[in-house]
């Protein structure tokens, strides 16, 4: 008799991730914007080290990461031992998933969050319990709500991809306050490093057993091709994560980048005052062409069309003229489009394209 191979339960309700394309055939001068890389590229010195490690390929890297581990330490004031780094911080929101979810256990992920808190969850086994945000912000109360028994982690991105919004430590400091002691509360701070004295919840890991927070170097560090990222916790937690990781998952180039960008704090700077400055710039040209955004602490603004027909049109429009950016009907925002702030040149371009798509819609 024959057998059916099966996956395990849960695999076969996750949806393909939709990275979006990044080639656009026929087409030349593309402006991709639709990965919320930082246009800027990385610190000169993080190139520099990157080369530096070709001439080490022979040997394996090392396992415990340490140099990285006291370089975010000394930059970010936290204690390296309580410290793991992960292939992206994704690699670290799937160990997260696997150590603490499970058949029978939930997790909350907001209505508008990272699509991979569910696809992870879904692969642990775990069933994902999306919550309704308010206007596209975080909804504390509506995530207390939704807290059962069988919760085991909330997923919170602060700020929020793909809204781009934020909500304030008072906020944060309330969910954690009321969560039970068997729920463990994720901070994603992926763009944490785009907010002007952003602490990313550190005052609330320190106090309690139960917040951890994960970072990356694929957005302001621009480093998102060499796949690093890492998480902070109590003690415990990062114990428990250090078992399931890889002893080598993490290549030598990645680690030894790594350190130099997170050193480098006025390459940082000033990828974060750019930022911001054309952020600002971008969303105004927007809205003065019809397309309203929420304010964005983030490296991309969700533009607002009126409806989906119009924000699929646009999208299109914008593709015929080489510029990629990022539906997020997946994300239950079917009438927005996700656009990350590139430099002058890039924004300049793709307010003008969106006002000619506009103009042309009168
Ligand atoms: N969290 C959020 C909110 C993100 O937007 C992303 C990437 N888009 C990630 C985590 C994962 O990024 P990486 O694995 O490159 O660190």
């Amino acid at each position: 008799m024959t057998q059916i191979l099966r996956p395990q339960p849960g695999i076969l309700d996750i949806e393909l991730y939709e990275g979006g394309a990044s080639r656009l055939p026929g087409q030349s001068n593309v402006l991709k914007l639709s990965s919320n890389e930082n246009l800027f590229g990385p610190s000169e010195a993080a190139v520099e080290a990157f080369r530096r490690a070709a001439t080490e390929l022979h040997r394996y890297p090392s396992s415990d990461h340490l140099d990285l581990r006291e370089a975010i330490g000394d930059v970010h004031g936290v204690d390296p031992a309580r410290i793991i780094c992960g292939a992206g911080s994704g690699e670290i929101i799937d160990f997260l998933c696997q150590a603490y979810a499970g058949p029978g256990d939930e997790v909350i992920h907001t209505e508008h969050g990272f699509s991979m808190y569910r696809i992870w969850t879904l692969a642990a086994g775990a069933t994902p319990v999306s919550v309704a945000e308010c206007d596209r912000v975080t909804d504390v109360d509506a995530i207390l709500n939704a807290v059962t028994d069988n919760t085991r982690l909330v997923f919170i991105a602060n700020p929020n991809n793909p809204t781009g919004t934020m909500i304030g430590t008072d906020a944060l400091a309330r969910l954690a306050d009321g969560l039970p002691g068997h729920c463990l509360l994720v901070l994603d701070g992926a763009y944490a490093e785009y907010v002007e004295g952003y602490d990313a919840g550190l005052a609330l890991i320190e106090a309690r057993p139960n917040v951890v927070m994960t970072r990356t170097f694929s957005k302001i560090y621009g480093l998102g091709g060499l796949r690093i990222g890492w998480g902070y916790g109590p003690q415990e937690v990062i114990d428990v994560l250090r078992r399931i990781r890889g002893p080598f998952n993490l290549s030598s180039a990645a680690l030894m980048a790594a350190e130099a960008a997170v050193r480098d704090i006025a390459h940082t700077e000033r990828c974060r005052e750019v930022n911001s400055r054309w952020r600002h710039w971008l969303a105004e040209a927007l809205a003065s062409h019809g397309v309203p955004s929420d304010t964005s602490m983030a490296n991309y603004v969700l533009a607002r069309f009126a409806d989906r027909a119009e924000a699929e049109a646009c999208d299109a429009f914008l593709k015929e003229n080489g510029i990629i950016v990022r539906g997020v009907a997946g994300y239950n925002l079917p009438n927005c489009l996700r656009i990350t702030v590139g430099d002058e040149a890039a924004c300049r371009r793709v307010a003008h394209t969106i006002g000619q798509f506009k103009a042309a819609q009168q």
